[in-house]
């Protein structure tokens, strides 16, 4: 039961943006992915669900080769994205009835669950809202309860802190600790860090599209040679 990517090389175009990356989660690990602007944190990020084709390399979820058998590996993929995607035809109700369609889960257990997360979110009264009438933080609340609700082996997230108020950052949180918990996976970009460490206590440093150190936060700072109160800069 592991997230393996190895010697992954890919990109946009003909020019790869991410080189040779390998890392590996374990079931109760989550990996915190960190770099500057442009390091190629979305890219990576973008391969493991499947959006891009690597040029080199393979991912592999408990065996489950992405490339091979897309359709196996995504329905154990969760994914909340830093800009929200939601359908704007399609009201909240709607979007957890399609949450619990695409991963095939019991409709009266998954409905039970919603209703905790939504309430967890203050949404819990707004289930005939369509996505017009809500805020850009209360629809990135909705891809939260809906990637928590599907409940799968592993969990990606992309810069989930800006943008979300103090309440909403604890839950998810403590969210994120439950996953672990329960010996999923997380894999999650940020560059909030004090907001992360609650969580997670392993990084990737992704520098200029290669992982140049994996491990806790005072690791790395040894590692570059950065004083506690320094800002990252690689
Ligand atoms: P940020 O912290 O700003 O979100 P990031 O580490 O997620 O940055 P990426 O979005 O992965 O960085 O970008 C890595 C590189 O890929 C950058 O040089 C960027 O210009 C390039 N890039 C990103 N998206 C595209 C795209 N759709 N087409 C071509 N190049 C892209």
């Amino acid at each position: 039961m592991t997230l393996k990517i190895e010697h992954l090389t890919g990109g946009y175009t003909g020019i790869p943006v991410i080189k040779d990356i390998n890392l590996e989660i374990k079931p109760g690990q989550a990996l915190g992915l960190i770099g500057l602007n442009g390091a190629g944190k979305s890219t990576t990020i973008k391969h493991i669900l499947g959006l891009l084709r690597p040029q080199k390399g393979s991912i592999s979820l408990n065996g489950v080769s992405l490339s091979t058998q897309a359709r196996k590996f995504k329905k154990q993929v969760a994914y909340i994205p830093e800009t929200p995607v939601l359908y704007p035809e399609l009201s909240l109700k709607e979007h957890i009835d399609m949450t619990i369609l695409s991963y095939e889960l019991d409709a009266d257990q998954a409905w039970k669950r919603a209703h905790e997360l939504l309430k967890l979110f203050r949404l819990d009264d707004k289930l005939d809202w369509l996505p017009i009438h809500f805020s850009k933080g209360m629809k990135q609340k909705v891809m939260i309860v809906t990637a928590f609700l599907a409940d799968t082996q592993l969990l990606v997230i992309d810069e989930p802190f800006t943008g979300l108020d103090p309440l909403a950052v604890a839950n998810l949180i403590d969210l994120i600790k439950q996953v672990i918990a329960q010996d999923k996976m997380v894999l999650m970009t940020t560059h909030v860090l004090a907001d992360a460490q609650q969580a997670i206590s392993t990084y990737a440093v992704l520098n200029n599209g290669t992982i140049e150190i994996v491990g806790s936060l005072a690791e790395i700072r040894d590692f570059y040679g950065l004083k506690a109160d320094d800002p990252f800069d690689k």
